[in-house]
């Protein structure tokens, strides 16, 4: 039986009309405050760049593991360079020798041999010396195709080569065959503007192939033979560029029993122009597709679909501030007053635990006059002196502050990637706090191109590696390089890349959101275990990564790291091409792939016991 219902008093009936009315004040208040000013609670960083007198022991000289064998010609200085920086970096010792000069007596000296030549002619019977002595135990790395004629012909069948074309292979595209890269199998790779890189070979059953071709062909790229009591590893990409370090030092990790080398272990995610002013005026592109205004689109879809996007991740973004977009380059340089944007990004950016670093008062990189731009940056700017480039930092880092009074802003991104000398110089004596510069990996035309590396000045160079939301073949590849060269991950956007044609407008945010999502779902599949950072904790990763010196003892299954300049953290990538990790003391061992572990150390002295 249901109740009757009493009619209430009127008093009564009023005070909940107040209440509700109460309540749709405090939800405008509410959303009010959100809109003007997101408060966040500052967070202590992960990792903080350290004291460089900490990390500034000298590393004792060691004994040359590697030898390099190369050829004067383009082929033959493009593989030492290239072996030059990817062996540097992996802090593996090695000598070079020009191969004409080598003398076979020396080869007993060394473990490795990596031969970066073209024509094999030139080495005369040393060639044989060398197939002798990787017979007895030596790793022989064959960086590139050469010249498939003469010398080589008659050496091919030991290096598991059945037979020959006549031509040189178009290779379009790479598929793995089995585990040698981290995020490799996942996915097939298109190769951009393939041309007759790479020998066509047939391969004898005992090679283990790990790369080929992803067409009919199936042309082997990267295989492995035994060879007596030592390795051969062909490399037969012919790629000798930055975009494919990963490629070759995969290749060289699979020349011994085992191989460790230092990584940083970081993904981070850039957004230049972010926290800026907001475009004016409308896009045909955004109209078209969502009928409102750049402004109300950047609020509404673009920040909410990329914060959701982190959110599920686990990226905290660095945002790069940018105070006005004027072409101003003297005089005062006045304060931008409208902060409202700024306020409600920043802080939701920094809620969510990100970082806010400096991109510039405005969009002019630090160039002073007579800096040459070439034409595509016709309409920039130059800087009349220097005091003018330090009064605009200045007035910026004073915008940044007013504006999160918590923050300390420790990392500078230059505007179009572009920095000057004095740019950098007066960034290094006037920002006391500035911690990392972080401008572009791969070389461009005027752009400023780093490595992960810390500069004379002190400052860290943290270099992003791809960018933008069309992610095309060539960047794909890049990241797979990258993530298995440094264990990094390093992309930057705009918001503005959604209006720019030459940046993907025209696919629509839909399909570009799109294929930002599926980077950053292949990142995280392929390396779960990756840390994700911020710009600060990033420079702290890579300090520590490039100061670190290590020693390898490898002897009756153990191996024995012994490291130079520990301070708190080290990361390593452990391939074991013969039997398997047993007990690790100093340190914890992750599987990453079949055969390979990230290894964290904690501590000088870490050793990994192999079982056979
Ligand atoms: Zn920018």
């Amino acid at each position: 039986m249901r109740r009757a219902r009493r009619k209430r008093p009127f008093h009564l009936q009023f005070r909940r009309m107040q209440a509700i009315i109460g309540a749709f004040i405090c939800i405008a208040v509410f959303l009010y405050l959100v809109q003007r000013n997101v408060s966040y609670q500052p967070r202590s960083r992960l990792l903080e760049p350290a004291d460089q007198d900490l990390l500034s022991e000298e590393i004792p000289e060691q004994e040359a593991e590697c030898l390099i064998l190369w050829q004067d010609d383009a082929s033959g200085l493009s593989g030492l360079a290239m072996m030059e920086s990817v062996l540097g970096q992996m802090k593996i010792p090695y000598d070079t020798c020009e191969g004409i000069q080598m003398e076979p007596e020396h080869l007993a000296a060394y473990e490795t041999v990596i031969l970066s030549m073209t024509q094999y002619n030139l080495l005369g019977d040393r060639l044989l010396d060398i197939l002798d002595w990787t017979e007895s135990g030596g790793g022989l790395l064959i960086l590139y195709p050469p010249d498939g004629n003469g010398s080589f012909q008659s050496i091919a069948p030991q290096l598991g080569i059945q037979s020959l074309g006549s031509s040189m292979a178009v290779v379009e595209g790479l598929h793995f065959v089995g585990p040698l890269m981290i995020g490799g199998q996942e996915k097939d790779y298109k190769i951009t503007d393939p041309y007759e890189s790479s020998l066509m070979a047939v391969l004898d059953s005992d090679c283990e192939v790990y790369l080929e071709s992803d067409d009919e062909a199936k042309v082997p790229l990267i295989w492995k033979k035994n060879q007596g009591e030592g390795t051969i590893v062909v490399n037969n990409m012919g790629f000798l560029e930055k975009a494919y370090r990963g490629f070759y030092s995969a290749s060289y990790s699979l020349l011994q029993d085992v191989c460790a080398y230092p990584v940083i272990n970081a993904s981070i995610f850039y957004i230049d122009d972010f926290p800026s002013p907001v475009p004016g005026g409308e896009s045909n592109y955004i109209q078209e597709d969502y009928g409102m205004n750049i402004s109300d689109f950047y609020t509404q879809v673009w920040w909410n679909d990329v914060y959701n996007l982190g959110k599920e991740y686990g990226i905290r973004y660095t945002g790069l501030v940018i105070e006005q977009y004027s072409d101003q380059v003297e005089g005062e340089f006045q304060r931008n007053e409208d902060t409202q944007r700024y306020r409600y990004f920043g802080n939701m950016l920094l809620g969510a635990g990100g970082e806010i670093g400096f991109h510039g008062y405005n969009h002019m990189p630090l160039c002073l006059l007579g800096f040459e731009y070439g034409e595509e940056y016709e309409s920039y700017r130059l800087w009349p002196s220097y005091e003018d480039m330090r009064a605009s930092i200045t007035e910026l880092a004073g915008f940044c502050a007013e504006l999160f009074p918590e923050e300390r802003f420790r990392v500078y991104v230059p505007p179009s990637n572009i920095l000057s000398e004095e740019g950098r110089e007066m960034l290094s004596r006037e920002m006391e706090d500035l911690a990392a510069i972080a401008s572009i990996y791969f070389p461009g035309t005027v752009e400023y191109e780093q490595e992960f590396d810390v500069g004379e000045d002190g400052i860290i160079n943290t270099p992003r590696v791809i960018s933008g939301y069309v992610l095309d073949d060539y960047m794909q590849i890049a990241a797979l390089s990258e993530l298995n060269f440094h264990y990094v991950n390093s992309h930057f956007q705009h918001p503005d890349d959604v209006l720019d044609v030459d940046r993907g407008a025209a696919l629509g945010w839909e399909e570009l959101f799109h294929r930002l999502s599926d980077y950053v779902e292949w990142l995280y599949e392929a390396a779960p275990d990756i840390r994700t950072l911020t710009g600060t904790e990033m420079a702290g990763a890579v300090q520590r990564y490039d100061a670190i010196g290590v020693e390898r003892e490898w002897s009756e299954g153990r191996l024995v790291l012994n490291l130079t300049n520990f301070l708190d953290e080290a990361w390593f990538f452990v391939r074991v091409n013969e039997g398997t990790p047993g007990t690790v003391t100093g340190g914890t061992l992750t599987q990453v792939q079949e055969g390979l572990y990230l290894l964290e150390a904690w501590q000088e002295q870490v050793e990994i016991e192999i079982l056979q």
